[in-house]
């Protein structure tokens, strides 16, 4: 239900996203994965609304976003930095934007304990987020982006600042999440193995533009060109 319609992004004179169209399919995990500086970063905020497009529309379902602020695009954002507010529990946290959109303390609560059993912490609801680890943490922000159930949940570089067990282990949870809600996902990586085993399809990037759109197993078995070519045979 997400659709790029030629959209750009300039930064003065240098070109951080050239006119890309994309569609992303309802219940469909996409991710955009390629090397630094490639736009992928930029490509996401746009479609958050914290980028302001250079040109070109951006929809959810039938819904022209381009001009909708940030808070109204009925988007989940998670990000590296979990950006959860310290003096706030993590039942309070997560409660957030409910409680923004004026849903009462029961309606929160009920919420806030539906989302802390999907993503396994129902018992650390009453904790500061300096008592958790960064994986749980990281749990928290998730739970806090799907807890008012958006249609589309972003998420960029999510898991970069977790050690490689606690990162598998997410991994297959965000995917468990992403099935079992049947939420569309689009995901910021440059990490191709985690975009391998977690995506529908992939959007490579070079450069601002795609270099390929496929399914993981069509990138390696038919890559569009050298640079997909070299890039999917760099190891991390
Ligand atoms: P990374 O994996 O390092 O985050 P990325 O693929 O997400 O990279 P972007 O962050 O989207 O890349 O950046 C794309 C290009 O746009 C980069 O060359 C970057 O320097 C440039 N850029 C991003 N934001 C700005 C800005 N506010 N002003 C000027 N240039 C910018």
């Amino acid at each position: 239900p997400v659709r790029f319609a030629g959209v750009s992004k300039s930064f003065g004179s240098f070109v951080a996203v050239h006119p890309l169209v994309l569609d992303v399919k309802e219940g469909e995990f996409m991710s955009f994965l390629g090397p630094s500086g490639s736009g992928k970063t930029t490509t996401l905020m746009m479609l958050a609304g914290f980028e302001e497009p250079t040109d070109g529309r951006i929809y959810i379902g039938h819904q022209d976003i381009t001009a909708v602020p940030p808070a109204r695009r009925n988007v989940g954002m998670v990000f590296q930095s979990y950006a959860l507010f310290p003096h706030m529990t993590v039942e309070q946290n997560i409660a957030f934007p409910l409680r923004m959109r004026g849903l009462s303390k029961a309606e929160q609560m009920r919420e806030v304990g539906r989302v802390l059993e999907i993503v396994g912490l129902e018992r650390f609801g009453r904790r500061f987020p300096g008592q958790l680890s960064g994986g749980q943490q990281q749990r928290v922000a998730l739970a806090r982006a799907i807890v008012f159930q958006p249609p589309v949940l972003l998420m960029d570089e999510p898991l970069s600042a977790l050690d490689k067990y606690l990162r598998s282990h997410l991994q297959s949870e965000i995917r468990r999440i992403h099935r079992d809600l049947g939420i569309t996902v689009v995901y910021v990586t440059h990490d191709q193995d985690e975009a391998m085993t977690m995506s529908d399809r992939i959007c490579v990037m070079r450069d601002g533009r795609i270099a390929q759109v496929d399914a993981p197993e069509a990138l390696y078995s038919r890559p569009q060109d050298e640079f997909v070519v070299g890039f999917l045979g760099e190891s991390n």
